[in-house]
């Protein structure tokens, strides 16, 4: 599955670090990282830190909702 944090919009809550502490990770105090492509298996995970934001910076989507909206479709 494809993930996508808004970084304008995240404010270092770590809510997602809770949620999915093996595909969200705060360095520092402010700056998020994350795994963009976690294994489909972990969709449950990822829902729950997507839900758990509480300014609903993250995105998740399947691979093939992902290629299909990369070709524009
Ligand atoms: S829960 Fe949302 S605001 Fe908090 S670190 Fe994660 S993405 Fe950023």
């Amino acid at each position: 599955m494809r993930v996508v944090v808004d970084l304008n919009r995240c404010q270092a809550y770590a809510q997602c670090v809770y949620a999915a502490p093996r595909h969200f990770a705060l360095h520092g105090r402010e700056a998020l990282v994350y795994d963009t492509a976690p294994d489909d298996a972990d969709r449950a995970e990822i829902e729950r830190a997507a839900l758990a934001c509480p300014v609903r910076a993250i995105t998740a989507c399947a691979d093939d909702l992902a290629a299909l909206d990369e070709a524009g479709r």
